[in-house]
């Protein structure tokens, strides 16, 4: 990085962090070697002329037939299919692969990442979550470094380097809390996707605001946060921060707690993978301390949003499972945003699908992972046909 300049690719370019992400490239002069999105033609175009871009991918096949013909006197090469989104991350040669697919999806790109030797900026939890031992071994193997597009784990990295590995205690995870927090479950069966949608700090896309929302998120990072920096789940607190001004801490074992703090701008994180250890100028407003009228704390409630700590058990049991819970979810998450199933019906299915496939904690490789994705995927599908007719 002589010139302070990257060379990128991001994928998922056309959704909420892949906007930004766009946005920080342009800010900051970085090349864009390729965009991938699922089926937003007319943006992708737009993004692929302003950048002249030489490569894009679409996951769906008719979409990519649509922008090869309207990209045809550009020269850009277009990807097609899940396959298409691989083989554009091998075959190109930027320097940092961006990846901000939503979903399970975004696991086979992350993996292509690593084996090209790519920085890995990763937006992508799910990546960790479905198969974060296999992402991390490869990333090892490789020698290539992931840094986390997600405030939190950005935040981490940030206090991590305080102090040194050993001494430190416990990584200490803030959560807003979500629109809901402070409520019970009673209160939460009636709430439409339209309540659920009205998130209080952060711009993000429908599925993310959703999973804020019922703390399965929160969940997720926890996850994320115990592959990314090796430590098990007992050293992961999660603390409500419901401003969103602490990104996230670490306390060393001396009791000193370092902290990152920033308005919430997703862009800081964007900017940091691309640049870190280095710094650059602001992409970000400053924080105006004046403005703040306070910052409060206050203790997720396990009780009522029992994904959290169907995260954490997940977690522990390992294998498969957090692959079968985040499928279950993203099942359930998309029934709910289509008016199938209630709020709290997305508690229930992505518990009962859990406990009905605990036998997959034996899984350890990618081809158990991904089968046991599916038979989830399938598993939870089926509760919520079965709620859908109540
Ligand atoms: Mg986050």
């Amino acid at each position: 990085m002589t010139d302070n300049k990257r060379s990128l690719l991001v994928l998922g370019s056309t959704g909420s962090v892949g906007t930004q992400a766009l946005d920080v490239a342009k800010k900051e002069g970085h090349k864009v070697l390729g965009v991938s999105a699922n089926r937003d033609v007319r943006q992708i175009e737009e993004q692929v002329r302003f950048f002249g871009c030489p490569a894009c991918a679409m996951a769906d096949e008719s979409a990519a037939a649509e922008l090869k013909i309207k990209l045809a006197d550009t020269g850009a090469k277009v990807y097609s299919g899940a396959d298409g989104i691989n083989e554009m991350i091998l075959e190109s040669d930027a320097d940092v692969a961006l990846n901000s697919i939503i979903g399970e999806a975004g696991l086979l790109p992350t993996i292509s990442a690593l084996q090209s030797g790519k920085r890995l900026a990763l937006a992508n939890k799910e990546s960790l979550v479905v198969a974060g031992e296999i992402v991390m071994g490869l990333a090892k193997e490789k020698g290539v470094e992931i840094l986390p597009v997600d405030s939190e784990h950005c935040a981490i990295y940030q206090c991590l380097s305080a102090g040194r590995r050993e001494d430190v205690k416990k990584l200490i995870l803030t959560a807003s809390g979500g629109p809901f927090y402070g409520k019970k479950r009673e209160e939460l069966s009636a709430i439409s996707p339209a309540d659920a949608l009205a998130h209080p700090t952060w711009s993000m896309g429908a599925k993310i605001t959703i999973d804020s929302a019922t703390l399965m998120n929160k969940g997720f990072e926890v996850i994320e946060a115990a592959h990314l920096f090796g430590v098990s789940a007992d050293k992961i607190d999660v603390v409500v921060q419901r401003e969103s001004i602490i990104h996230s801490m670490v306390e060393y074992i001396d009791n000193s707690i370092i902290a990152q703090l920033s308005v919430p701008d997703m862009r800081l994180c964007v900017q940091y993978a691309l640049s870190a250890p280095e710094r650059r100028e602001a992409v970000i407003d400053e924080l105006d301390f004046t403005k703040l009228s306070q910052i409060s704390f206050g203790k997720p409630d396990m009780d009522t949003f029992v994904l959290l700590r169907l995260a954490l058990d997940t977690l522990d049991r390992g294998g498969a499972m957090p692959a079968v819970l985040n499928a279950a979810n993203e099942v359930a998450v998309s029934a709910f945003l289509s008016e199938k199933i209630g709020f709290t019906d997305i508690f229930d299915c992505v518990s009962e699908t859990v406990s009905s496939l605990s036998a997959r904690e034996s899984e350890h490789n990618l081809e158990g992972i991904l089968a046991s994705d599916r038979e989830a995927r399938e598993k939870a599908l089926n509760i919520v046909n079965a709620m859908n007719r109540k």
